[in-house]
């Protein structure tokens, strides 16, 4: 009988297998589950050298694979002020007086995850700092403010008549930058400017965020941006055998992006470590509904006269499109607006006629409202909806601007999780990191617990085993992984987590008082809570 590395028994093992779906315990040898099943049929595997783990009865799980994140681009941030918590200007001010003191040698001060409606002039920001250029960012990535300073560097005070293809700089009727950025090319024209870490440091950043994903229990992710440059970053983390969490990086298509350049993607798709992958191409449809720019079909509740362009025609997407599709190239989109999910729609059904149906898993990404019409063409056309349950307030209360922009006509189609499942669609689950927080239980928490924003509105809640299955199997699949991961089975990759209860004796509403206790990536112990097992 070979002997196993790790055996973990008296587990609740949830398996996310539905040929199996429990069992009492696991035996890891090497980087795969060599048995699932009961504990004495584990004890046969044990020999001196065996690591015994004793589940205390908690609930086993596949490894958490997060099907949205941005990790360097994250792990980046991690460097950078921290305004999650940041309420109110007085707030800002203390943040963000303390972080340049700490950081005196650095010419920039840049910020990150600010809410909305705390800061809205370049002049509220020189009044904290005004001799170093200052940048701040919105918690969603799709805004920022920069103090006077740095829009001078950036030679974009005074209107030079640019015009962009996406972004806004937002001017007073004088032609002057207010200090508000609204999306990448306009954010980018002051961002550019600000020093990036060297190698080195964002090594150092990069392996900091990814032992707090495995503190959660992920073990995988699904990065949402990318390029060449940024898949040798994560190579050269496996290569240097630091790596500890499985990556799946696509190449990001922007407006201007070339038919020639996609080439890199291509490239990109050759590359299949055992941690390291490409293979899929990201578009942004249109922006965020905080910032006006979501693309919508009825106008905006609370300012009519707002009217946000998608950032790709139905004609330039699809043209795109249909050569990724040819590459045999996974396609997921960003669609926030209701227009924005039904545009992709348009675009996949438009290159599976010309291009025939083949196994392609494309994914629509957020869909923060989508039309009932559109819910079922979902499984028609084979698209996974990509979704992160905390973006959606808890209580409608939660989130006024989100709530006030969209308005009372469009919550019974927010944020549909139970709506698209319900409609056949395939649900694969994430954060958005940083936009959210990461922890797949933080996230759980709001699929387990949101309210109905008012009483003409469907409940949208999932149960705690669809929560699992569309962090672990579905995820799996969502990226041509399901043989290989997202299942506790024999043969498959040793990635792993054991939590501090058992899940599911847990009401709804105490989730919150779980945490993963271990982690095993590759059939490594990469995270183990201080004296729990
Ligand atoms: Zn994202």
């Amino acid at each position: 009988m070979p002997s196993a590395d790790i055996i973990i028994m008296n587990a609740k093992v949830f398996t996310s297998d539905e040929s199996n779906p429990g069992a009492e315990a696991v035996a890891v040898k090497k980087n795969r589950i060599m048995y699932v099943g009961t504990n004495q049929g584990a004890e046969s595997f044990k020999d001196q050298s065996t690591r015994m783990i004793d589940g205390q009865g908690h609930t086993l799980t596949a490894g958490f694979i997060d099907s949205h994140v941005h990790l360097l681009w994250g792990a980046v941030w991690m460097g950078n002020a921290q305004l999650q918590q940041v309420e109110t200007i007085e707030d800002l001010r203390n943040v963000l007086v303390a972080f340049a003191d700490q950081n005196k040698t650095d010419a920039w001060v840049v910020g990150r995850g600010i809410r909305y409606n705390i800061v809205s002039r370049r002049q509220e920001l020189d009044e904290i700092i005004a001799h170093r250029p200052m940048y701040i960012g919105s918690f969603d990535g799709h805004t920022a403010w920069a103090n006077t300073k740095a829009l001078e560097m950036a030679g974009i005070l005074y209107n030079d008549g640019r015009e962009m293809l996406n972004g806004i700089i937002v001017r007073n009727e004088n032609g002057l930058a207010t200090g508000e950025l609204r999306e990448n090319e306009a954010m980018d024209a002051v961002f550019a400017l600000a020093p990036i870490p060297d190698g080195n440091r964002k090594r150092e950043l990069l392996k900091l965020a990814i032992q707090e994903f495995n503190k959660t229990g992920i073990t995988s992710v699904h990065n949402m941006n990318g390029d060449m440059e940024e898949l040798m970053v994560y190579a050269a983390l496996e290569d240097a055998g630091e790596m500890n969490v499985r990556i799946y990086v696509p190449y990001h298509i922007k407006p201007e992006t070339t038919e020639a350049m996609l080439k890199e993607a291509i490239e990109m798709s050759k590359i299949k470590m055992d941690y390291v992958r490409g293979g899929a191409v990201k578009f942004f449809m249109d922006g965020v509904w905080e910032s006006y720019t979501a693309f919508n079909i009825h106008p905006y509740a609370d300012l009519r006269e707002a009217k946000a362009e998608p950032i790709f025609s139905l004609e330039h997407f699809t043209r795109m499109a249909s050569l990724c599709d040819k590459m045999g190239l996974q396609i997921a989109v960003h669609c926030c607006g209701e227009g924005a999910v039904r545009q992709a729609l348009d675009g996949y059904e438009a290159i599976q006629k010309t291009n025939g149906k083949r196994d392609s898993r494309h994914r629509v990404e957020h869909i923060e409202v989508c039309q009932p019409e559109d819910m079922p063409r979902f499984p028609e056309l084979g698209i996974i909806a990509s979704m992160q349950t905390s973006h959606a307030p808890l209580r409608r209360e939660d989130d006024i601007t989100w709530t006030d922009r969209t308005g009372s006509q469009r919550w019974a189609f927010a944020f549909p999780w139970r709506s698209l499942k319900n409609a056949g669609a395939k649900l694969a689950l994430g954060s958005d990191w940083t936009v959210a927080p990461f922890d797949p239980i933080f996230n759980i928490n709001v699929a387990l617990n949101r309210q109905k924003y008012d009483e003409s509105c469907p409940d949208q809640r999932l149960t705690l085993e669809e929560c699992i299955l569309g962090y672990t199997r579905d995820a799996a699949y969502t990226e041509f992984m399901e043989h290989e991961k997202g299942q506790i089975r024999q043969g498959y990759l040793a990635d792993l987590v054991l939590f501090s209860h058992d899940l599911f004796e847990l009401k709804p509403d105490e989730i919150t008082a779980a945490k993963a206790n271990l982690t095993i990536m590759d059939g490594r112990i990469v995270f183990e809570a201080q004296g729990k097992t």
